[in-house]
């Protein structure tokens, strides 16, 4: 399987080098790359909500499996339907938009 840097996300058609780096041939391939991914995290939400705020209920039901089975059934699918192509936003730009999740929380111990 082949990436190529330059081609849509969604189709995978060429696009043209520009001076912005651009991900999609077109608005209705924009959406459609976004859509999946909100109904893909649809799909995810509750199912992490009650890893991280039903912790005992949702261990007992393997919870964290059924995510990580979600995550690779979605891939599976990126590289049947969608020739492998990336179809999630890149870190750097997800965290570089909230930044307060880059940071790491410290306590100083102030006495015993
Ligand atoms: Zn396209």
């Amino acid at each position: 399987m082949t990436v190529r840097l330059n081609a849509c996300l969604e189709c995978g058609c060429d696009l043209a080098p520009g001076p912005q780096e651009r991900e999609f041939c077109c608005a209705g391939h924009r959406s459609a790359w976004n859509n999946r991914r909100l109904q893909r995290g649809a799909a995810l939400y509750d199912l992490y909500m009650a890893h991280r705020f039903e912790r005992p209920v949702a261990q007992a039901a393997g919870v964290f499996q059924a995510i990580n089975r979600l995550a690779s059934d979605f891939r599976a699918e990126d590289r049947e339907v969608r020739a492998g192509r990336r179809s999630w936003r890149r870190l750097d730009t997800v965290l570089g938009e909230r930044p307060h999740l880059r940071s790491v929380k410290f306590r100083v111990r102030v006495g015993r």
